[in-house]
């Protein structure tokens, strides 16, 4: 199915485009947004305070996502994904968490790109529940190579012990299923 599973610093990757978890400012932030940032090097926040506010601190709503350049890292693209904030599952957070995941890869098929690599979007500071998110990062990204002929690379960046059984257990339901 070309989805990958891979342990580690998701900045190292050299991928087409690595999704970065940000936030609505865009203007970074903590977690892998900070590592993000750091690695790719002061191009990538001017670049992205370049973007569009929609609204006073808002460049990109909840499930949406804007591409810039990666700048100084391996990955020739970033894509800034917000995730939802859980709230304990009633606003929404399970379409937006999954629209995340769908609009990167309409992005990267836009931009014809080959191989996108994402994190755990809104798993860490945002709250959402692993096990619930690797379900929907499995959903999204398992329809999306079933729908489309174009092959591209998926790698779902686990980047603890956690996060990396709760992809293979999503994994192994997905793949009993079908
Ligand atoms: P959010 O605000 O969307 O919750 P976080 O950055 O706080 O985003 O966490 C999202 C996920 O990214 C967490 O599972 C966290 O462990 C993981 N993470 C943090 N740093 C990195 C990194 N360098 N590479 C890959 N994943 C990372």
């Amino acid at each position: 199915m070309n989805i990958d599973i891979w342990h580690g610093d998701i900045t190292t990757l050299d991928v087409d485009a690595i999704v970065n978890a940000a936030n609505e400012s865009l203007l970074g932030g903590g977690g892998v947004d900070g590592a993000i940032h750091s690695a790719a090097g002061p191009g990538l926040l001017a670049e992205c305070a370049r973007l569009p506010e929609l609204r006073p601190g808002v460049r990109c709503p909840p499930g949406e996502v804007r591409a810039t350049a990666g700048h100084a890292l391996p990955a020739r693209h970033v894509f800034h994904a917000v995730g939802p904030v859980w709230h304990g599952g009633q606003r929404d957070e399970a379409a937006l968490l999954a629209n995340c995941y769908w609009q990167s890869l309409r992005l990267a098929e836009q931009m014809r790109l080959e191989s996108i690599a994402f994190p755990a979007i809104s798993c860490g500071v945002y709250g959402y529940p692993m096990h619930q998110a690797a379900a929907i990062a499995v959903t999204e990204t398992v329809t999306w190579q079933k729908s489309h002929a174009r092959p591209v690379r998926i790698v779902l960046v686990a980047y603890n012990t956690a996060t990396f059984k709760a992809y293979q257990q999503a994994l192994a339901v997905a793949a009993q299923a079908h």
